[in-house]
Formats: structure tokens, sequence, C-alpha cells
């Protein structure tokens, strides 16, 4: 996989970058700060590192003290970094949630009477956020239902532009949960003419939720944001909450900002259990993967299945393949598919299945499986499912890590049922 500057792998990387055992009298893993606040050595000490903070460095000043959990700690601090190198990104900052870090990033990109284009589906609580809540303070979001098409991507583009000054391009991809994807190098060329054309460049910012940092790096592809609720991947074991936002540092320093008054902030305990599930990130990424292939093709050759949305089947040629290998070092293994049938055909299966837990999320160490349209996107009108390709029928599968035999006879046994 891919290198950073430093000339070692991601993998590497997500193991050990941003802990130094000698600053922590040798400890091997990293301490955990459980304190709401930092006692200051000198006045003089503590006016700096409120200036550092609210206004950033000077001139490769090193970061300032450590002043309030709720601004920074040492925990967040090794996270941010080790999270920031794996994105390829200046900085990152942490939430306590993956909803936490959009509705910060969008609450502080975003001005009353703004406009934004966002790719469609997208995960049911961005949905939310975007129609629900900002609708309230004159935000006009609009919808791109092919972001892989120019002209699609441009219709949405030019309504929006049409309805107020465009701000922020918020792309899902892989999407949840029917994997489709958005070509992201071509919306940031898109962002770049309305940039030209307007005088305000729109920001690009990447939900990578799906994929996570080893298998899509949406700023090598022109993103200015990439977001990940790490409550999936980076995390790993279904045991936390927690999101991620990386890019150009000044831009992450206006969300630390922000995040501050918001409150929501990765506490020191769950900054460190983060820390922790990086080290096997790639080994769990691999393991997922090879079981998510295998399930896939089981699926795809299975009498009672419909359809199999799982990247690795994009037809060869078409535009949303070619998509895919440029910006994707893998397939994942979170997709949809479709049992023949609808509604009670799917209830049959899933309430069949005895290995696979019957829940929402996606990411963990165990495979969890449930339909689609009465929970996940429970809250999307069945019209705007359709149009996107969530039907009664749909059941999406995040493959977990268990042994690809005994996964195959459950989903077998189960399929019985339908
Ligand atoms: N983005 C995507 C694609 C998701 O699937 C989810 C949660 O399922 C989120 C964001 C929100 O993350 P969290 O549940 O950590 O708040």
């Amino acid at each position: 996989m891919t290198t950073d500057p430093t000339g070692l792998h991601l993998e590497t990387l997500a193991i050990g970058y941003g802990y130094d055992p000698a600053q922590h009298q040798g400890s091997a893993k990293p301490p955990l700060f459980l304190t709401s606040t930092f006692v200051y050595p000198s006045a003089q000490i503590a006016k700096d590192a409120h200036r550092v903070f609210f206004n950033g460095p000077v001139d490769g000043e090193p970061a300032g003290a450590y002043i309030y959990s709720r601004l920074n700690h040492p925990n967040l601090d090794m996270v941010e970094k080790r999270l920031a190198v794996l994105d390829g990104a200046e900085d990152c900052a942490a939430f306590s949630s993956g909803m936490a870090a959009l509705s910060t990033t969008l609450m502080t990109l975003l001005r009353p009477g703004d406009s934004m284009v966002y790719s469609r589906p997208i995960y049911s609580g961005t949905d939310g956020l975007m129609n629900g809540h900002l609708t309230d303070y004159g935000i006009k979001p609009f919808g791109i239902t092919d972001a892989v098409d120019r002209a699609n991507v441009q219709a949405a583009v030019d309504l929006a532009l049409k309805a107020g000054p465009l701000t922020v391009m918020m792309i899902e991809s892989p999407a949840n949960p029917t994997a489709a994807t958005a070509d992201i190098s071509m919306i940031s060329a898109i962002a770049d003419e309305v940039g030209v054309k307007t005088g305000l460049r729109p920001l690009v910012v990447v939900d990578n939720t799906f994929l996570g940092p080893l298998l899509q790096s949406p700023l090598k592809h022109g993103a200015d944001l990439t977001m990940t609720s790490l409550t999936k991947y980076c995390g790993g074991h279904s045991d936390l909450l927690a999101g991620s936002v990386s890019g150009d540092a000044a831009l992450v320093r206006r969300l630390k900002q922000r995040r501050t008054t918001f409150g929501c902030h990765l506490d020191p305990h769950t900054s460190w259990l983060m820390l922790r599930s990086l080290e096997t990130l790639s080994l769990r990424t691999e393991r997922s993967c090879s079981n998510a292939a295998a399930i896939a093709r089981f699926l795809a050759d299975h009498p009672k299945v419909r359809a199999v949305t799982y990247l690795g089947f994009l037809p060869e040629g078409s535009p949303a393949r070619a998509v895919y290998e440029r910006q994707c070092k893998g397939a994942g293994s979170t997709f949809s598919f479709k049992i023949k049938g609808g509604e009670a055909e799917a209830f049959r299966m899933l309430d069949k299945v005895r290995l696979a837990k019957m829940a929402v999320s996606l990411g963990g160490a165990e495979t969890l499986i449930c339909h689609s349209a009465t929970t996940t996107h429970y809250a999307v009108p069945q019209a705007q499912r359709e149009e996107v390709g969530i039907d009664d029928g749909t059941i999406r599968i995040s493959v977990g890590l268990e042994h690809i035999d005994d996964l195959i006879a459950d989903l077998s046994q189960a399929l019985e049922a339908v």
C-alpha cells in the first residue's frame, strides 16, 4: 500500500505513529490521561497555550501546553497524529462520533443562505442532518443522483448555484448501503471550475467510512477534507463511537475550535482504545475483504438472490468501474444484496440467521446484517429510497472476521427459509 513522507507503509504507521515511549517514562504503550484539566507551569505558558490554540502557531512554533480536555489532551493528540498520517493530511480532528464530526464540519463551513450538493444515496443520519436540521438554518441542500456522471453532478451544482453561494460538496463514497461510488477527482475539478466562475470555491468533503484510510485516500484525489466514522472499521470491535476529519491544518484548526464550543471532542479513554484498534486495522481489513469477496460470490450464485451490489462486481468498462479502480485499493466488506421477493422474504431470511448478528452498524469483528429499508434507512421516504436502489428486498451485510465456511453455512441455511 501507499507510503507516506517518512518512507513507511500505512500498515506500519497504523501501529506506532504519534506515540513516543521516550516522552512517557519508556511506557511501551500510551498511558491513559484521565484528567479534565492541566496545571500550567507559569502564567506566561498559560497565555501562550491559549494563543497557539486559538490563533495557531507562529513560524513553526511547537504546540502549546495542554489546557482543558475539551480543547485538547494527550490521548487526543496521539490519535489525531496517527489518523492524519493515515489520511495523508496535515492535521486531523477527532470527535465523539461520526455524526459529531459531520455536524461540526458542516456547521463550521456553511452559513445561512448557502447552498450545498451531496451524493445520493447517503447515510440516513447525514441526510437527516442536511435536510432536517441545516435547512432550519437556511442552508439549501441539492442531491446528486449519479456522482460518477459529470453532467449529473453539474446539473445539481447549477441548481445549487441558483439557490445561493455553493459552499460545500458532500460526497459519500462508497455509499451506504449500496456501495455506489462517486468520482472524487471529477467532483473536485468541478469545485475548481465553480471557484473560477464565482470567486468562491466550494470545499469537497468526503465521507470515507465504508473503506477507511487504508483502502481509499480521498485527499489524494482532490478532496479538501476526509471524514470517517471511526465507530466502524477503525474502531473495529463494535464497542465504541468516534469520528474524524482530516485535511489542511488551517481548515482543521477551524473545526477544532468549533468542536471546543460544541463539546464533542473524543474523550481520553476512547482515544486510547482507538490507538489500540488502529494497530490491527490492516490485518482486519485483509481478512474482512477476503471473506466479503467469497460471500459476494456465494450470494451472486444463489437462486434466492436477485442482485449483489458489491464493488468488485462493477461491470468491466463501466464508468463506475474506472472510478473504483482509480480511487480504491480494495472493495471493502460492507455491501448489499437483494432477496428474490420483498420485505416478507427478507425478514424470513434475517430471522433465520444464527452466526451473523442482526444489527445496524458495520466494520466490527463480527458479521452484522440488517434490512435497510426498515432500519438504517427507515426515515428515508420510500420513493427516495427506491430511486437510489434500496427496495424492500435489500439486505446490508458487513462481513466480519469469522471463518468463511461458518459464515457461508449460516447464510446458506438462512436463505433456505426464503
Ligand atoms: N457515515 C456513514 C457512511 C455511516 O455509515 C455512519 C454510521 O452508520 C456515519 C457516518 C455516522 O457515524 P456514527 O454512527 O459514528 O456517528
